[in-house]
């Protein structure tokens, strides 16, 4: 069977441009090996570009009531002095982005997908071989009826980390293996959160915090993996007790805890992001390390960029061999959550001191604030029409 493009994995990026894409003339394939979107504990927060882009293809609706927006940044280290707080209104925004559970994400992109004629979903179907010339790429799909022959003018592997795309064309990866985990967690608080979102940075890792609905926040713990199954082996009350004294009180009494779930941390990057008429985005193309909260908010981006560039091509037969590569990359968010977990891992005094000072120092500096936040929403450089606000 023949496809205008095929996407390899309907994860939140893979399913995101399938949606974007079905506005457009093609005939459109998602592949994904499973068969629904089970239970998924991520908690995301979304920059304010990845929040036009929904409002964009018209999937906030489905997801506002879930979205909880964040008013102030608060950064800080346990045991020094040093805070860092990035405002909204101080930036003269309304929110510095939102807090969305990934399942709804999930959810709405399916739902949505199902009501469009020109994206064929097809789970559980792994792929299995690709095989491309200069026009046209040929993939075999196992799927729960046999094997499958679909070619396509244009295939994207967005099938994350573990990327089948990615290894069937022999691109290799630089990998930096943090040895850290992520524990995500719901926990519910005795007040109101204020919109606030919190980092505090520890010895052995940090803990965030981000505003959810109804005095609840996502609490996402990141440490060493062995610190991470010693906290996973505590009762809830234990673990509530630990959440509590490590990250003090700022957000009040915290009162329960909900289910644990844990992540292996890595920062991953494909050493080519596209060959020929195949490429690579979302975690296929570069794992972050979750810290900085912007793997699918870089992934978002590639999605408003590739979609706005396939727009303005009148035959899409080899149309990403003159994609510029730049085009997609959103380096400086890479850069700044590696850079994150090397100073705030490594517990030497003059990174100490340079990182009080530095916090200090950003704190008091609004020029310097709004770059870097500027950076984060996902509104520096060159901004995509999918990632502006639409006024009409
Ligand atoms: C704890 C945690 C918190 C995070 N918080 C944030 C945040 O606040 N903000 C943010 O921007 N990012 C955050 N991230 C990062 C974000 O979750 C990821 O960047 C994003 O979900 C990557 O999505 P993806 O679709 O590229 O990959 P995945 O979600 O891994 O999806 C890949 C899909 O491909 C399918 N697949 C795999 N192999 C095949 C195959 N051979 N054939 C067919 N299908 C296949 C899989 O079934 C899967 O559905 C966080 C990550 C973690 C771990």
């Amino acid at each position: 069977m023949k496809f205008d493009i095929i996407i390899i994995g309907g994860g939140m990026v893979g399913g995101a441009l399938a949606y974007a894409l079905s506005k457009g003339p093609w005939q459109i394939a998602l592949i994904d090996a499973t068969e629904e979107k089970t239970e998924d504990a991520r908690l995301i927060a979304l920059n304010d570009g990845s929040c036009c882009l929904l409002k964009n293809i018209e999937l906030w609706p489905t997801l506002a009531p879930f979205a909880t927006p964040i008013k102030q940044i608060h950064v800080s280290h346990r045991g020094r002095f040093g805070i860092t707080r990035i405002d909204a209104q101080e930036l003269g925004l309304d929110a510095l982005g939102h807090v969305v559970p990934a399942s709804y994400i999930n959810n709405a992109i399916f739902s949505a997908l199902r009501n469009t004629g020109n994206v064929k979903i097809i789970c559980p179907a792994t792929l299995t071989a690709l095989s491309q010339d200069d026009e046209i790429a040929t993939l075999t799909i196992n799927t729960a009826t046999g094997e499958q022959t679909y070619t396509a003018d244009v295939v994207i592997g967005a099938d994350g980390s573990h990327s089948t795309v990615r290894e069937l064309l022999g691109i290799s990866t630089q990998k930096t293996d943090y040895r850290q985990s992520a524990l995500v967690t719901i926990t519910e608080l005795a007040r109101d959160h204020k919109n606030i979102a919190y980092e505090r940075f520890q010895e052995n890792g940090a803990i965030a915090m981000l505003p959810l609905t109804d005095a609840r926040v996502a609490t996402i713990w990141s440490a060493t993996n062995s610190y991470i199954t010693h906290l996973m082996q505590l009762d809830n009350t234990e673990f509530l007790q630990q959440l509590q004294q490590q990250f003090g009180y700022r957000l009040g009494r915290m009162l329960h805890v909900g289910k644990r779930a844990t992540y292996p941390l890595q920062m991953q990057q494909a050493q080519q992001q596209k060959k020929q008429n195949v490429l690579l985005i979302g975690n296929a193309a570069h794992t972050l390390h979750p810290i900085a909260a912007q793997g699918l908010n870089i992934a978002l981006y590639e999605v408003a960029v590739l979609t706005e560039y396939l727009q303005t091509q009148s035959s899409l037969k080899s149309c990403l061999q003159n994609l510029p590569l730049d085009f997609l990359q959103q380096n400086f968010s890479r850069r700044l959550s590696h850079g994150l977990t090397e100073l705030f891992s490594k517990d030497l005094l003059p990174l100490n001191i340079a990182r009080q000072v530095g916090m200090i120092g950003f704190d008091q500096c609004i020029p310097i604030k709004k770059k870097f936040a500027s950076h984060a929403m996902g509104k520096a450089g060159r901004v995509p029409r999918l990632f502006i606000k639409n006024t009409e």
